[in-house]
């Protein structure tokens, strides 16, 4: 996947703040942060979006669930609560087509969101 961007940053091709990797996953700080706390984290595995997704996934989902809330909490994020949003499709917002979670926190959030 030469031509997405967060399959480079996970190879360490494109430079990126990693704050988190392991043999599945990589997390990085996202460069247009919308919080005080915004931090990305990615399967290795190239996957578009959750559209994508099949039952081999499920443990996959799960791992990247488990280190935003890792982060989470050792970023202190906890007593104030966070996000944790995965865009899918233009029309959400996504526009990186290879699956991430956002951890957003450090600021109140409105729901609905926007
Ligand atoms: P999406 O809009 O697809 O849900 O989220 C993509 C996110 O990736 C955006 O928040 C955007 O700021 C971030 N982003 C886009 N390009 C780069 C990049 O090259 N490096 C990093 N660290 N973040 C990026
Ligand atoms: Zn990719």
């Amino acid at each position: 996947m030469e031509h997405c961007i967060f399959c480079q940053i996970a190879a360490r091709r494109i430079p990126a703040k990693i704050v988190f990797e392991d043999e599945e996953v990589v997390a990085f700080e996202d460069t247009n942060p919308q919080a005080p706390v915004h931090t990305l984290i990615v399967p290795r595995k190239h996957l578009e979006s959750l559209k994508d997704i099949t039952l081999v996934d499920a443990p996959l989902l799960g791992r990247l669930l488990m280190v935003a809330a890792q982060l989470a909490r050792e970023k202190g994020l906890e007593p104030r609560g966070y996000r944790a949003v995965i865009n899918t499709g233009s029309g959400a917002g996504q526009s990186v087509f290879h699956l991430h979670v956002h951890l957003l926190g450090g600021r109140a959030f409105r729901w609905p969101p926007g």
